[in-house]
Formats: C-alpha cells, structure tokens, sequence
C-alpha cells in the first residue's frame, strides 16, 4: 500500500543576522519544518526565536537542530533547555559532532550550575554528514559541511529517499558545497548584501545560480527586512514554502 505523504512546508521564523535581534529586535535566522501543520523540526535556537515560536506555535518544537555554535543560531538554547526541563520536557537536539562538542563546552556551560549532566536537559542526536537521521517513517535529514567561520552544517531533507528540501545554513559562496545542495528542488541559502568570508554575497549567489539548474531559490540571514535582496527571493518571517512532494 503506498504511503501517504505527508503535508510538507517550512515555516521562516527570522531571517537576522548577528546583530539584528540584539540592535534592531528581529528575531535571528531560523525555521520550522511542518508536517500537516505541525512543526515538527525548528532549525536553530538564536536570539528571538523561542518568542517566535511561542507566537507561532505556543511552544518550541520538541526537535531542535543547531547549524552552529554563533548566537545568531544557538544563543536561546541554554534557556531553552532549562525552561523546558521546568516544564517536564527533555528536546532532541540535533547537530553534528563538532558542532554539539561546541555548544556543550562553551554555550551550554551555564547550565553547569544545575548540577545535573547535559544529557538530563535533552536528548543529543549527533549525526555525521554520511549518516542521515530520522524525523519520521519517510523523512530525513543528512547534514553538509558549508563554508563557514567556525563548524557549521546545512542538510537535505529527503522524503522516502527523494530529496525534497535544502537548507545551506550560514556559509560562503562554495560552488561545491551549493552542487549538493542542488540535489532539492527548494533551497534556501544564507547571502547579505555585501560578500566576506564567512558569508556568501547576493552579486555571488547570483552568479552561481545564472549557469546551473533553476531551483526555487530563497534567501535568508540577510539581516533586517530592509535588508533583504532586490533581485534574488529573499524569505521573510511568516513566509511558507511548500514541500510536499509531487506525486
Ligand atoms: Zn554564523
């Protein structure tokens, strides 16, 4: 019997960059895959996000996966973590290995003064970039290396083996890390108005999209709404992207 495929679509929660939730009061680049309106992963827990969600959903989804250790993208998970032990609940975090290494040593250090271990606080998911991981019977997610200051992964999500959905995370232009990413139909990448190191440009993120496979392209970690791209897609809090695999 085939099964049913679910609802699919990500939810965007903040599109800021470093400094925007804590200068400007727009919540940090984050988002929220649904399944039949439910969410069912929030991809990271940076500076105004658990008030998005709380708006959004009335509570923090139950999975968490931190791309990295920046506060843009992990600064609420202490909080998070012992807020929801209050209320009796143990979140699954999901982050690669270097990068769960990062937030245990150093964002998580408050969380020393419970006495309790980091295992009481949430359950830790550590896969490696060839190791997929579960969200459901059908869906998963495999992380991918980006190009960034410090350990940082995007991933597929894939749909009984399809993939559906790319999510870049934070990184630089890397042509072959956004060949993988192209594997999706539906790919979200991290740009900003102006190119460094550690983050791709709008100009170069443009450039490597004129001579590849159209893909429905959005743009987000830009910063403030003011800030977003005028000729690429930018996503903006509130906006869905549908997933649902075609038949
Ligand atoms: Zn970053």
């Amino acid at each position: 019997m085939p099964h049913a495929v679910p609802n699919l679509s990500l939810l965007c929660l903040g599109t800021g960059r470093g400094a925007t939730a804590v200068y400007d009061g727009e919540p940090s680049s984050a988002a929220a895959l649904l399944a039949d309106g439910k969410p069912i992963l929030l991809v990271d827990a940076g500076f105004g996000v658990v008030r998005a969600c709380k708006r959004d959903f009335g509570y923090v989804p139950q999975t968490i996966l931190i791309t990295h250790n920046h506060s843009d993208h992990a600064a609420e998970l202490p909080v998070i973590l012992a807020a929801e032990s209050d209320r009796g609940r143990r979140p699954r975090v999901i982050a690669a290995p270097d990068v769960a290494n990062r937030l245990r040593t150093h964002r998580l250090h408050e969380l020393e003064s419970t006495n309790q271990p980091l295992s009481y606080f949430c359950d830790w998911q550590e896969p490696t970039t060839s190791d997929p991981i579960a969200l459901s019977d059908t869906l998963s997610i495999t992380l991918l290396s980006a190009r960034h200051s410090e350990p940082c992964f995007g991933f597929i999500l894939e749909e009984s083996g399809r993939a559906i959905f790319a999510y870049g995370g934070d990184s630089a232009c890397d042509p072959n890390y956004y060949d993988q990413l192209w594997a999706a139909p539906s790919v979200v990448l991290d740009a900003r108005s102006k190119a460094n190191a550690e983050h791709a440009g709008f100009d170069e993120v443009a450039a490597y999209c004129a001579d590849r496979p159209e893909r429905e392209l959005w743009i987000t970690g830009y910063g403030r709404a003011d800030q977003a791209p005028g000729d690429l897609r930018a996503l903006r809090v509130g906006d869905t992207i549908d997933l649902t695999p075609a038949d």
